[in-house]
C-alpha cells in the first residue's frame, strides 16, 4: 500500500472539526450562549428563535459586555478572559472557560457579536460568517451583549442533515434553558420562538416555583425536600415521591456548582438509596444540587462540559446516599398514602404499633395535602372492633350482578360503620363510575364459577384476601382493577381503531412548555389513537376529541400523554403507541393503594375478575394475584404428617 504522507490540516477545517465537538444542534447552540451570558453575569437573559433554532438563535444579556477592541479575539479559539494561569484550570467557578464556543459556532454559521460595556458609550460589533471574520463596527446598543446566530450549519452538510424537526429541536432548546434556570436563581430567562412566549422564568422566582412552573404543579406538590452536608459539600434539593417514579431517568436532574451534569455515580447514590420504595424498572424524580469547592472537582473533562469529576467521588457518594435516604424517611410515617386529596388516617393513630421507634408522628403530611383533612378520613374496616373480615357474597350466576339476597347484604355490611362525612360516599361514588358493571358483565358466570358466599376483606387499604374452597387468594386492588378497565377499554376499540369522542367545545389543557412541545411534535401520531389537538399559544393545547373509552378529563390524559412522550426516545408505531396509552390510561383510572373499598367495590373487583383474559397480571407485567394453597398452608405449618 501507498504510504499515505501526513500534513497539517487548513485552519478553516480545523475549525470545523472542533466545532463538531461543541455545536451538536442548535440547543447545544442555546447552551454556549447562555451560559456565556451568565458568566458575564447577566441578570436577565432573552433567547430568540426562529425555526427551531436553524435559521435564527439571538441571546441577548444585560452581563458586563466585552470591550470593542477584544471582539475580534471572540472568534479566535482557544480566547477566554476565564482563565489566564494553568493553576486556574484547579478552580473554575464559571460555566466557560475553553474559549472554544464561539470560534466553533463562527466557523459553522453566521455570527454576528454587538456589545458594549458600561465604560464605553460607544459599543462595537462583529460579524464572523462561516468562518470569515468581518471588521469591528460601531454599535450603539444599551450595556451588555446580543449574539446572533443565522444559518446553523449552512457548511457542514452532514450535521444540517442531521438535525430533527422545527419541535424536536425546540424541545432540546426548552430543556436546555430549564436546566439553567434551573440553577440560576435571580436570572429572568424568556424564550420566544417565532415571535411567541415559549417560556418566561422572573428573576424573583425561588427555585421551588421554577419547578413547578417547568415540570407542573403535579410533580412539584408531591415531592420531598432534601438537605445535608458534611465539612465540604452540600447536597440539596428535591426527589420525587416513589410513587411518582417514570419508566426512564429523564426526570432526573443533577448540578454541581450550578453546572447540569450526567453521572453514573450520582445516579447511583440515588438509586441505591432508593432501594425497596421502587417497583422494577422505575426511575425517581430528582432535583438535585451538589456543591462543593471549586477545586474539590474537575470540570474539563468533557467538550460539552456535561460531565466532571470528584476529586473524594466517595464523599459525595455518600452524601448523596445519606440526603435522599433521609428524604425518604419521611415518608415511614405515611402508612397510606395521599388520594386523589385524602389522607388515611395513620397507622400510628388506628392502632399502636408494636415496634414504634420508627414511627413519625402525626405532624408529618405528604407534601401537598393540606394537614388539617389528615385525621378526618375514616378507615372504614380496620377500625371496627368486630371482626375485621368481611364476608362478601360473589355473585356468580346472579343476573342482577349484585351480592347475593343469600348473604349480608350491602346495607347491613356499611352499616356496620356508617360514613362520617361525605368522604366515604365521595369514595364510593368515584369507584363505582370508574366502571359501572354492565349488563353483558353481570350475565357471565364468575371467575369463581360457584354460587356460594365467600369472604374477602381489605387489607392495608391495598390488598384483598379472599378465602377459596382450597387457600386462599391475596389480590392487589390496583392491579386488578387496572387489568380490568384495560381489557374493558380494549373491548371498546373496534378493529384496533380507537372510537373518537369530539369535544362539543374545544377543551384548552395547559402544560408545561417542554410537554407541548412534545405533543404537538406528535399530534399526528396521536391523531391515530383518536387523541386530537392542536396549538393554542403558550404552553397551552387545544384538544378536540379524545379516544371513546376514555371517560376523565381531557386535561388529564394530555398529561399521561405527555409524559409517556417524554420517557420514549420515539414514537412506535400506532398500535403500540395505543396499548401504551391504554395502560397509562387504565393505571390512572384504577383505585389506587391506599383507597378504602366498600364491599360492594370489592364485590364488583372480584366478580369482575373472571372478564379478565389474563388476570393474572397487571397491564404492566406484574401479579395481580397470588395464590396459597389449603395443601401449602397445612404444610408450612405442619399440619401434614
Ligand atoms: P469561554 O466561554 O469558554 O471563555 P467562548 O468562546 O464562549 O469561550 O467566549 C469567549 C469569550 O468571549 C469569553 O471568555 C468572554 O470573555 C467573551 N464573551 C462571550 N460571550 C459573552 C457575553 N455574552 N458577555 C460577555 N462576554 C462574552
Ligand atoms: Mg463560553
Amino acid at each position: 500500500m501507498k504510504v499515505p504522507r501526513i500534513q497539517i490540516l487548513p485552519p478553516e477545517l480545523v475549525g470545523k472539526i472542533a466545532a463538531g465537538e461543541v455545536v451538536e444542534r442548535p440547543a447545544s447552540v442555546v447552551k454556549e450562549l447562555v451560559e456565556n451570558a451568565l458568566d458575564a453575569g447577566a441578570s436577565r437573559i432573552v433567547v430568540e428563535l426562529e425555526q427551531g433554532g436553524r435559521e435564527l438563535i439571538r441571546v441577548v444579556d444585560d452581563g458586563c459586555g466585552i470591550f470593542r477592541e477584544d471582539l475580534p479575539l471572540v472568534f479566535a479559539r482557544h480566547a477566554t478572559s476565564k482563565l489566564s494561569r494553568e493553576d486556574d484550570l484547579n478552580h473554575i467557578r464559571s460555566l466557560g472557560f475553553r474559549g472554544e464556543a464561539l470560534a466553533a459556532l463562527g466557523s459553522v454559521a453566521w455570527v454576528r457579536i454587538q456589545s458594549r460595556t458600561a465604560q464605553e458609550s460607544i459599543g462595537g460589533q462583529l460579524v464572523c460568517d462561516g468562518g470569515q471574520l468581518g471588521t469591528v463596527a460601531p454599535w450603539a446598543g444599551a450595556v451588555g451583549t446580543c449574539v446572533e446566530v443565522r444559518r446553523l450549519f449552512f457548511n457542514t452538510p452532514a450535521r444540517r442533515k442531521f438535525l430533527r424537526s422545527v419541535s424536536t429541536e425546540l424541545a432540546y432548546i426548552l430543556e436546555t434553558v430549564q436546566r439553567l434556570a434551573l440553577a440560576f436563581l435571580g436570572v429572568h430567562f424568556r424564550l420566544t420562538h417565532e415571535e411567541r412566549e415559549v417560556l418566561e422564568v422572573p428573576g424573583s422566582w425561588d427555585r421551588y416555583q421554577r419547578v413547578q412552573h417547568l415540570f407542573g404543579e403535579a410533580i412539584a406538590d408531591r415531592l420531598l425536600p432534601v438537605e445535608t452536608a458534611t465539612a465540604s459539600v452540600r447536597v440539596h434539593g428535591w426527589i420525587g415521591h416513589p410513587e411518582e417514579a417514570r419508566s426512564s431517568g429523564r426526570c432526573q436532574y443533577f448540578f454541581v456548582n450550578q453546572r447540569y451534569i450526567r453521572d453514573r455515580m450520582l445516579t447511583h447514590a440515588v438509586q441505591e438509596a432508593f432501594r425497596g420504595y421502587l417497583m422494577v424498572g422505575r426511575q425517581p424524580i430528582v432535583f438535585l444540587f451538589v456543591e462543593l469547592p471549586a477545586e474539590a472537582v474537575d470540570v474539563n473533562v468533557h467538550p460539552m462540559k456535561i460531565e466532571v469529576r470528584f476529586r473524594d467521588q466517595q464523599l459525595v457518594y455518600q452524601t448523596v446516599l445519606h440526603g435522599v435516604r433521609e428524604a425518604l424517611r419521611q415518608l415511614r410515617g405515611e402508612s397510606a398514602q395521599a388520594v386523589r386529596g385524602w389522607v388515611s388516617v395513620p397507622a400510628a393513630a388506628a392502632a399502636p404499633r408494636l415496634n414504634d421507634g420508627d414511627a413519625v408522628g402525626p405532624d408529618v403530611v405528604a407534601p401537598g395535602v393540606p394537614s388539617a383533612s389528615r385525621q378526618e378520613r375514616p378507615s372504614q374496616f380496620t377500625e371496627s372492633a368486630s371482626p375485621a373480615v368481611v364476608p362478601v357474597s360473589l355473585p356468580c350466576a346472579n343476573p342482577t350482578g349484585k351480592p347475593s339476597a343469600t348473604g349480608p347484604s350491602v346495607a347491613d355490611l356499611a352499616s356496620r360503620k356508617p360514613p362520617t362525612g361525605q368522604e366515604q360516599t365521595e369514595v364510593r361514588a368515584e369507584v363505582a363510575s370508574i366502571s359501572p358493571p354492565s349488563s353483558r358483565l353481570s350475565n357471565q358466570r364468575s371467575f369463581f364459577g360457584t354460587e356460594s358466599p365467600w369472604r374477602a376483606m381489605q387489607l392495608h387499604n391495598t390488598y384483598l384476601v379472599v378465602e377459596m374452597p382450597d387457600g386462599l387468594l391475596l389480590v392487589d386492588q390496583h392491579a386488578l382493577h387496572e387489568r380490568i378497565l384495560y381489557e374493558q377499554f380494549r373491548e371498546q376499540l373496534q378493529a384496533g381503531t380507537p372510537a373518537r369522542q369530539n369535544l362539543l367545545v374545544p377543551e384548552p389543557v395547559d402544560l408545561t412548555a417542554a410537554q407541548a412541545a412534545l405533543v404537538l411534535e406528535h399530534a399526528p401520531a396521536l391523531e391515530k389513537v383518536a387523541l386530537s389537538l392542536s396549538e393554542f399559544g403558550g404552553s397551552t393545547v387545544l384538544v378536540h376529541a379524545v379516544p371513546a373509552c376514555w371517560k376523565r378529563s381531557a386535561a388529564e390524559l394530555v398529561h399521561i400523554v405527555a409524559e409517556y412522550l417524554a420517557e420514549v426516545a420515539r414514537v412506535p408505531e400506532p398500535q403500540v403507541l395505543l396499548d401504551e396509552l391504554l395502560k397509562r390510561m387504565a393505571c390512572r383510572a384504577a383505585i389506587k393503594a391506599g383507597d378504602p373499598l366498600t364491599p360492594e367495590d370489592i364485590a364488583f373487583l372480584l366478580e369482575h375478575r373472571s372478564l379478565v383474559e389474563n388476570a393474572h397480571h397487571c397491564p404492566h407485567g406484574r401479579p395481580t394475584a397470588l395464590f396459597l394453597s389449603k395443601h401449602e398452608l397445612e404444610r408450612q405449618f405442619r399440619r401434614l404428617g
